[in-house]
């Protein structure tokens, strides 16, 4: 990041995260072709494996049905297709159906002709005109409805589960543009009802140059749209980027929530410092019977005990003023400084 620069623009893309920067190098380091059997091939297979299992759970998914692209763009367009195939039978889709508000990979209809399509109308607030997906659901036998789960510019968040009942219930399949979603809310592909699923790895802090096409169940796309090797499971010719994948991987986190930890604070003292300072915080310990214990979700995580010992978490709500998150970052400040003075006259 530049210094003596504030970035807010992470709809746009977001900093690499140092774990994607470091697994990135790791795969460059590699020579194999990942179709390659040899032991080269077979250790950026491995790579591109893991990745694939990491981007299913993100959303709940089984890693089989990840299809990676080259960023939710080709995803998106992949998906927009009437070539779409159920249960192994074919089941072209007559019409597609888009909200107003979806990104341009959407909005271009993919493979659609123009005269297939149809743009949906949202309401003063943001969200997607359920009568109108309703009465537009009448005019198809077999539609394909594309709704974004959140959108890029106003954050709004749409109802897709229920557009995923309307568009089930007509006999319809529904993509669903998630680019903005993981890591920020639910991204459930099972919850949400998606049959198609797409989202990009540098909205998650993994480069630019990576996405997935992910499907819940047996809806598939049948038309690739790129013809070749046969890669991805005959869906996505070309070469892997072995690096960008493996560098596509995301740790979903409440936006509200953080636990933090310096090594040598005491949570329990620095709750009592920061709550003489006004600022109720909580300690990333479990407390019983006024013995505090390390975390167990921290132990599990793999931080060492006498890190895990200074963890606070901090929970924002609705109520959350900028006047009191000054007040949190005066108060750390302190007891920061604090400690810190305490070891250097210690030592
Ligand atoms: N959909 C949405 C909602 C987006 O915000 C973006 C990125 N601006 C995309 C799709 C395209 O993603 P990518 O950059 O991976 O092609």
């Amino acid at each position: 990041m530049m210094a003596d620069r504030a970035y807010f623009d992470w709809n746009a893309t977001a900093p690499l995260r140092e774990e994607a920067r470091e697994a990135v190098c790791a795969a460059l380091a590699l020579t194999g072709n990942a179709s390659s059997v040899h032991a080269e091939g077979r250790a950026a297979r491995r790579l591109i494996e893991q990745a694939r299992e990491e981007v299913a759970r993100l959303v709940g998914a089984e890693s089989r049905n990840v299809t990676f692209t080259s960023g939710a763009t080709e995803a998106n367009v992949l998906a927009l297709t009437p070539a779409i195939e159920i249960g192994g039978r074919r089941e072209p889709r007559d019409r597609l159906f888009i909200s107003a508000i979806e990104h341009p990979s959407v909005l271009s209809g993919g493979r659609f002709d123009a005269g297939q399509v149809e743009v949906l109308p949202v309401t003063s607030g943001g969200v997607l005109d359920l009568d109108a997906l309703c009465l537009a659901l009448s005019r198809s036998k077999r539609p394909l409805v594309s709704v974004m789960l959140a959108n890029n510019e106003s954050g709004v968040v749409q109802p897709i589960a229920e557009v995923a009942n309307i568009v089930h219930a007509a006999g319809g399949v529904l993509h669903v543009d998630a680019v903005q979603g993981p890591g920020r809310i639910a991204c459930d592909i099972g919850a949400l009802g998606a049959d198609l699923l797409a989202i990009s790895s540098h909205k998650l802090g993994g480069p630019q140059g990576a996405g997935a096409l992910i499907r819940r169940g047996d809806v598939h796309v049948a038309d690739p749209l790129i013809r070749g090797g046969g890669q991805e499971r005959g869906l996505r010719a070309g070469t892997e980027n072995v690096a960008a994948i493996a560098g596509f991987e995301n740790v979903p986190r409440l936006a509200n929530t953080s636990l933090f930890t310096v090594p040598g604070l005491k949570a329990e003292t620095a709750i009592i410092a920061f709550d003489l300072n006004g600022v109720a915080v909580s300690s990333g310990s479990a407390c019983s019977s006024g013995k505090v214990q390390a975390s167990h979700v921290l132990a599990a995580m793999g931080v060492e005990p006498a890190v895990a010992r200074g963890a606070v978490r901090v929970s924002l709500g609705w109520t959350t003023t900028e006047a009191e998150i000054d007040a949190l970052l005066t108060a750390w400040n302190k007891v920061v400084s604090s400690l810190f003075n305490k070891q250097a006259n210690a030592a």
